[in-house]
């Protein structure tokens, strides 16, 4: 089959490995489309992990292959589900699944699970997603994690679910009311889905951005204020405030969706007493940031992060992408060829005006 490898820092090299065996709890699935994430970006920009490895962890496709064991796997009651499985099923596939016993667990903190932390989905070599392939073998520890696809629903819109589950899982971690106004700094594509899941629960959202063409979209997915900022590491927040769009007199919670460190210290000062201030495209490690401690002890103001998927989360997340009160379709907006994944992780990496969510798909079939 074809598979996109990388083979080191900016190298990704189109190449062709076998069908990936499976085993007797496991599934194969033939991929009809994976999601291009910031993360798999920065590990190719960074080379933060050894080579080679299929990347792409945002798959939908069509199960074409079931394991001699997974009938038995479905009847065991088990608190980790598992949906009725068969050969044809289009599905959403889900690369970590938590163990739900372990310390992590039992405080809900799965990304730090041990189990979660195992990638359960490959192409081969060390597994790494493998969705920028043919196929995908999907091992038994993250079959509860297979979200059957309605028929009215696209390969696309499964492959949303991931990136949209981080998001509402985010939005979980924060102690928000209705009527309460929140700061989404960045609407790249997942800042545009913490605008609308935010909206959808009747928060007022002030969503702020580099590009005027996103604020434009930050309105439509139902942002109450839009600002542009000029650029972030120098001043932050740009003069040309519009006068028919004030910003809030308080902010209560804020969400930084870009890895700006300006953006989190104008948070910081901007929100209000015992606000909180949420971390989401902060990976990259090694960074400093100085901060008046004071803002956290005195003002109460709480620095959280959130980081993954929660796993518990995926019914409300299916809904809330299937009914399209989230509607994912809008958020694509180039599709790149399995041969060409090269070019679509370099356009994610450096977004243009027109450009937000980027999938790459194995044929052109239905998206
Ligand atoms: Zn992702
Ligand atoms: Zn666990």
């Amino acid at each position: 089959m074809r598979a996109v490898v990388y083979r080191g820092v900016n190298d990704l090299r189109v190449e062709t490995v076998p069908v990936p065996q499976i085993g007797k709890n496991e599934l194969l699935v033939k991929v009809a489309v994976c999601g291009v994430c910031p993360t798999d970006i920065k590990k190719i920009h960074y080379g933060t992990v050894l080579p080679p490895r299929i990347f792409g962890h945002e798959t939908a496709g069509t199960i074409v292959k079931i394991g001699s064991g997974i009938s038995a796997l479905l009847t065991k009651n088990s608190k980790l589900k598992i949906q009725n499985l068969k050969i044809g099923d289009r599905v959403a596939l889900h690369h970590h699944v938590p163990c739900l016993k372990c310390h992590y667990c039992r405080h809900r903190a799965f990304a730090q699970c041990e189990t979660y932390k195992r990638t359960g989905i490959t192409a081969g070599f060390e597994p790494a997603g493998g969705g920028f392939a043919e196929y995908v073998r999907v091992m038994d520890f993250v079959l509860p994690g297979v979200v059957k696809i309605p028929a009215r629903n696209s390969f696309e819109e499964g492959a949303m679910l991931e990136p949209v589950n981080t998001v509402l899982k985010a939005v979980k971690r924060l102690n928000l009311l209705r009527g309460d106004n929140v700061l989404v700094a960045g609407q790249g594509p997942i800042g545009l889905m913490f605008t609308k899941i935010l909206q959808l629960r009747g928060i007022n959202v002030l969503a702020t951005d580099l590009l005027e063409s996103r604020l434009k979209l930050a309105k439509k997915f139902g942002a109450k204020w839009t600002q542009l900022v000029e650029s972030r590491e120098t001043n932050g927040e740009s003069k040309k405030k519009s006068a028919l769009d004030p910003r809030p007199s308080t902010l209560d919670a804020a969400i930084i969706a870009v890895p700006s460190d300006a953006a989190v210290k104008q948070a910081i000062q901007l929100v209000r007493g015992a606000g909180q201030i949420l971390l989401f495209a902060h990976t990259k490690r090694g960074d400093e940031l100085k901060i008046d401690p004071s803002a956290i002890c005195f003002d109460e103001k709480d620095l959280i992060g959130s980081y993954s998927s929660d796993f518990t989360i995926q019914k409300e997340v299916a809904q809330l992408v299937f009914s399209r009160k989230l509607d994912v379709r809008q958020l694509i907006t180039h599709r790149f060829p399995l041969e060409k994944t090269a070019d679509a992780i370099v356009l994610a990496g450096k977004p243009t005006e027109d450009s937000l969510k980027i999938t790459v798909r194995r044929d052109s079939v239905e998206p």
